[in-house]
């Protein structure tokens, strides 16, 4: 039987004795050693929950990094954290960022280890996320390239060094997270697709792209509120990722405005669905999200469609995210039985 496979797109909450449960971008309360033991020992539970749930391809939980972006620009050189300047991000909101001072390279492997210990702990396939170039540029300061375009080009080069090394450790899907791509649409065409595909470079892992306008975050909460009953930013981007060489596309459906008509436009691609939202405790049917899966298959063939959450689940109660691995497991179970 065919089967819709199932997968988280981001995080899932952390454990109380490493950062405080339930909130973004949460401070480590471990350090030196015991930090890096105890990221290990993060993931292997995070990973223990989704193989429970039943999951079909299986993440490290983003349980080793603090945030999506910075985490990975930490182990760059030529961007200094201790210098920061505050930034509007996405267009959107003001925050503290690095400051980008010399050449950016990649001084060693990032989350090859982490990669590995996954690897381990999984005989099912295991998925990988990087940050994408255009959203890296976008959450910082550049005093050295003084071009957006040419420091995402120079990122891409980075991704792509530790893709090839995620590959080597045995990872099949390796995503990059791009949510500055709803935003920068003259930027996604000028340069934004070619850098994304440049680090997804020579990759036999399949490639994918998460897209999203943002969760967790009061400003992102506010844009959205300004965006009227339909969201169709995305309208401006699918026919570009359709000519792509991305393999797969990530994005949010559930209590999402975006129509889902417009996932006719990736009709080359892929789909990966999200069936649940993020941004409630609310758990979704088993039902509920199999009348979803329903609707996105009058627009996307159900041998091109996988299930993901919206977005990452970092602020979630624990007990809630594993209530929603488990339903979207469920529906996406009475889905197949349907459509196959
Ligand atoms: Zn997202």
């Amino acid at each position: 039987m065919n089967k819709i496979e199932t997968t988280i797109s981001g995080s899932l909450p952390k454990p109380n004795w490493i950062a405080s449960t339930g909130k973004l971008w949460s401070p480590w309360k471990l350090s030196a050693d015991a930090l890096e033991l105890g990221k290990l020992s993060a993931t292997q539970s995070a990973v223990q929950d989704q193989l429970k749930a039943g999951l079909s391809i299986i993440t490290d939980g983003e349980q080793s990094r603090q945030h999506f972006v910075t985490t990975f620009i930490e182990n760059l050189s030529g961007v200094n954290f201790k210098k920061r300047k505050i930034v509007r991000i996405r267009d959107r909101y003001d925050a503290s960022v690095p400051t980008v001072v010399g050449p950016v390279s990649r001084k060693k492997p990032v989350f090859i280890k982490f990669a590995k210990f996954l690897r381990n702990l999984s005989s099912k396939p295991i998925k990988f996320s990087l940050p994408g170039p255009m959203t890296m540029v976008d959450t910082l300061y550049d005093n050295f390239y003084k071009s957006r375009e040419k420091l995402a080009w120079r990122f891409a080069e980075v991704l792509n060094e530790e893709a090839k090394e995620l590959e080597k450790a045995g990872v099949d899907y390796i995503q990059f997270d791009e949510p500055a791509f709803n935003v920068f649409f003259d930027e996604v065409r000028d340069w934004g697709i070619e850098t994304l595909e440049r680090a997804a470079k020579n990759l036999r892992s399949k490639t994918v792209v998460h897209i999203c306008y943002g969760y967790g975050i009061k400003a992102n909460n506010d844009w959205k509120k300004t965006l009227g009953s339909e969201w169709r930013q995305y309208e401006k981007i699918f026919p570009l990722l359709n000519k792509s060489k991305i393999d797969q596309i990530s994005l949010e459906c559930m209590n999402s405005k975006v129509p889902l008509d417009l996932l006719s436009l990736l009709k080359n691609k892929k789909i990966l669905a999200g069936v649940i939202d993020v941004a409630t405790n609310k758990v979704e049917t088993p039902k509920k999200i199999f009348e979803l899966i329903k609707k996105i298959t009058h627009f996307v063939k159900p041998k091109q469609l996988s299930c993901c959450t919206n977005c990452g689940m970092i602020t979630l109660p624990p007990k809630i995210a594993q209530r929603k691995m488990e339903s979207m497991v469920q529906g996406a179970k009475l889905a197949e039985r349907y459509l196959f």
